[in-house]
This record gives C-alpha cells, structure tokens and sequence, in this order.
C-alpha cells in the first residue's frame, strides 16, 4: 500500500490517528487519541457513530437555530443544486440572490436593510471594516482611517477581523500580522460589581466612554468605526452593561463614528428578537452576520448595511461603487438554503420563540447558582454562561471536562476558557432545557 491508500484508509477507520484532517480550533493530537464524533442528526439531536443520541445544547455551533435536518430546508438546497448550481455574481446576476436579499432586508431593523453577501462570519466582519473605509473614502474623508475594537470581542479569524478583535491567543500567535490603525475599548466584564446579576448588569454604562478616551487620543476625524458583539459569546457570554450600547450609540453618532454589531451569534432570534438590535433597541450603521442565515446547512454571511451607507456608495462616480466581492458571495445553494431557513422561522415563530422561553431557561439555569465550582451566571435570551472557578494552575481544564463529561451523558455543551456555554436550537422544549441543565448540574457535582 503507497502512503497516499494509507492514509485514505486511516480516514475511515474509527483509529484517527496520522489521519490528513488538520481539524480547527482542536487539540488535533488529543483528539484523535479520544474522538468524539457526531454522524447524523434531526431536530434537537446528533447520533455518535455508535449509535448514542446527544441532545445539541449548542444549535451545533451557534447556527443551527431551527434544529437539525430541516427537510424544508434540505430540499430546497437539492432542488436548487439541480436548477442553478452556481452563477457568478460579478457583473451578472441570479433572481434567487435578489429575493433572498429582500427577505433578508424585512426582517432587519428598519433602515439597515442593504445585504451584502459573504460566506462566513469572519468574511462579514472583513467586509463590514472594508465598507467603513470606502464609506468615508466615497464621503471625502479618507483620513477615517482607524478601525476600534474591543477587548474579549470576537470577530473571526481573518486578518481584520483578528485585528479588531481581542482574542488573546489571536494576538500572540499573529501580532506581527495585526492591520495598522487599530485600537480597542476596555471590555464589559466587570465581575466585582456585577458577579451573579440578572439578564444587564447594572454596572458598567460608563464603560462606552472608553471611546471618548480613543477620541481624545486619536482624533474623531482618524476614526472610521467602532465593532463590537451586542452580547460577546466566544469570550464568555458578556452581556452588555445596561444602557452601554445606548451609550456607545450616542458618541459614535456624535463623532461621525460609524457602529457595526457584530451578530454573528445573536442575529437570527437568539434573544428573541430577530437581532440584537431589536433586543437593546440600538440602531447600529452596520450588522455583520452568518451561522443562522442558512440554519447552519450552508456556508453564508451577509453585511447589513444602513440606507445612508448605501446611498454614499450609490452617488458616487459612474462604475463599481465598491471594489470588493467573493466567487460564491450570493452562491444560489446558499441563497436557497437561505430563504428556506427564514419560511422555517417564519413559520414556527423562530425569530421570536426565546422570548417566550427566556423566563424558564433562565430560571433553570439559575438552578446552577448552588452547583460545586459555580463562580458566575450570566443568562440572556436563549443563551447562558456559566463561569467556573478555575482550577488551580490549570485554567480552562476544569470546564472542559465538563465537556467531555457532558458529552459522554448524551449533552452537547461548549466550553470558552472557564465559561460553559449554552445556546440550544430555538426550537427546544421546556423538558430538554431540563435536560441541559441537569446534565451540567451531574457533570459539575463530579468534576474535580
Ligand atoms: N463573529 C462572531 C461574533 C462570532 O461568534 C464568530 C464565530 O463564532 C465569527 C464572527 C466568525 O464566524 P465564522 O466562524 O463563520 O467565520
């Protein structure tokens, strides 16, 4: 047997290790000593190989927010890659990416309803940096050269969006990679004050005038845009101080700032509401999105853009207004997918069922408070975050082995350094937010 059989044979085999798959965001060589694989799923549920049922706690990676294998969803994606495979969307166009940017644009918040297509988070968040540029450079005020960030933000991991984020690991590994023009606000993460507080912290409005400090610094007149989540998942689950994102609205706009939220994790009716923006009530000039736009089936972003964004590219000079763009930006599969996902939602009432859940997820979750190792709660929407005390000398180990814990009883959570985070599909029953629950709160009691 050549090396090239041998290796297609490990890849098949349940032995992983040597196997060519170079997984992401894994300790590959751990991982493959110990795999945890899912094969198939439906609904709330994934299946091991072997056959076990693992109830999702985490709508796979934040996205799949109607379930799992949603047949709507699953046939439109196959009738479409019969019908138009692909089309480019340079300079020619397909009908599906017009229609699905129109339903896009009525269930976002008034006036931010301009769809630019991307394929990923991080794809919308280097876009929606590289809109703010062009935005003032089309303006007459090219000197708004600097993006601002925050820290503990996420925003993927491409350069940009590595570059505005505050992501430690990140910053280390790429420091030398960082864009120029890049600063950050402090974080909202105030646990002396705030530790074990329901839904908005209390404290921490003031936190949004860290701008005012990069203002003072820098200049308003060097500043393109201000990104950050409404509510930040990959760092932890931190909710936003209340009247923080008012806050930040009212010095951006005083500033000429433009404000992008980034909801990649909270758009598509993770709190209840169809985005964040709704939630707080904040109209941002931009929002970044992905995961939930196609119910996680296919690849897809979008950049929401503000009609006054538009509007700048659109007087411009004759020609293209904005020299950026991907091959697959607006790819039919995903569009399809895409406006399957929103008839879903719109049908079972997705974009809004966490409101009607919120009240009983977070009184389950707060069940946890008594719970060994349980240092913080922080609940909002259908997402919760549990902070753990850390082990000793060993951050982050403690919470995950919950996680593999968890996993082995038939849970799927996620781990984030010492925070257990929760974001169950939106169609999750009262019994199986118990399950969740119950299942950390046995993992926790045996975790040392
Ligand atoms: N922005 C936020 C807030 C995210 O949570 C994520 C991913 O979790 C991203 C951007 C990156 O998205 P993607 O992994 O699709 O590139």
């Amino acid at each position: 047997m050549n090396d090239r059989a041998d290796t297609a044979v490990k890849a098949t085999a349940t032995d992983l290790e040597g196997s060519a798959f170079f997984m992401p965001y894994t300790a590959n060589r751990e991982f493959k000593k110990a795999p945890r694989m899912l094969e198939r799923a439906e609904g709330m549920y994934y299946w091991t190989p072997e056959g076990r049922k693992i109830l999702d706690g985490t709508a796979g990676l934040w996205c799949v927010n109607a379930g799992h294998c949603r047949p709507k969803i699953a046939e439109a994606i196959a009738a479409q890659a019969k019908k138009l495979d692909f089309a480019p969307s340079f300079q020619m166009g397909h009908p599906i990416a017009f229609e699905f940017a129109e339903r896009l644009s009525a269930i976002a918040p008034k006036g931010v309803g301009r769809v630019f297509y991307t394929n990923s988070g991080s794809e919308s968040a280097d876009t929606a940096l590289k809109f703010a540029l062009a935005y003032h450079r089309a303006r007459g005020e090219a000197g708004r050269f600097r993006l601002i960030g925050r820290e503990r933000g996420y925003h993927g991991v491409n350069f940009g969006g590595m570059s505005v984020g505050g992501i430690v690991g990140n910053r280390k590994t790429f420091g030398t990679a960082m864009l120029p023009g890049v600063d950050h606000i402090r974080h909202t993460h105030d646990p002396v004050r705030n530790l074990m507080t329901h839904g908005q912290p209390a404290h921490g409005v003031e936190f949004a005038e860290d701008l005012e400090r990069l203002v003072a610094l820098h200049d308003a007149s060097s500043i393109a845009a201000v990104i950050v989540e409404p509510v930040a998942g990959s760092t932890g689950v931190l909710i936003p101080p209340k009247g923080y994102l008012e806050r930040l609205r009212e010095i951006c706009t005083r500033h000429g700032i433009l404000l992008i939220f980034d909801e990649v994790i909270t758009g598509f009716g993770r709190l209840g509401t169809p985005f964040a923006a709704d939630y707080f009530g904040v109209k941002p000039d931009m929002i970044t999105c992905a995961k939930g736009i196609t119910n996680g089936t296919i690849p897809m972003g979008a950049v929401l853009i503000s009609d006054e964004i538009y509007e700048a590219f659109m007087k411009g000079p004759d020609g293209m207004e904005f020299f950026h763009g991907y091959t697959y930006s607006g790819h039919p599969m995903a569009c399809a997918a895409g406006i399957a996902t929103l008839d879903v939602y719109a049908e079972e009432g997705l974009l809004t069922r966490a409101a009607e859940l919120a009240k009983y997820w977070e009184d389950a979750l707060w069940k946890l408070k008594a719970s060994k190792h349980v240092m913080d709660l922080r609940v909002i929407g259908l997402v919760g975050g549990i902070e753990l005390h850390p082990r000793e000398g060993a951050p982050g180990k403690r919470a995950f082995e919950a996680f593999t814990k968890a996993f082995d009883k038939g849970v799927l959570i996620r781990v984030t350094s010492d925070t257990i985070a929760v974001s169950p599909p939106l169609i999750v029953e009262k019994a199986q937010i118990d399950q969740i629950v119950g299942t950390i709160s046995e993992v926790l009691a045996t975790v040392a």
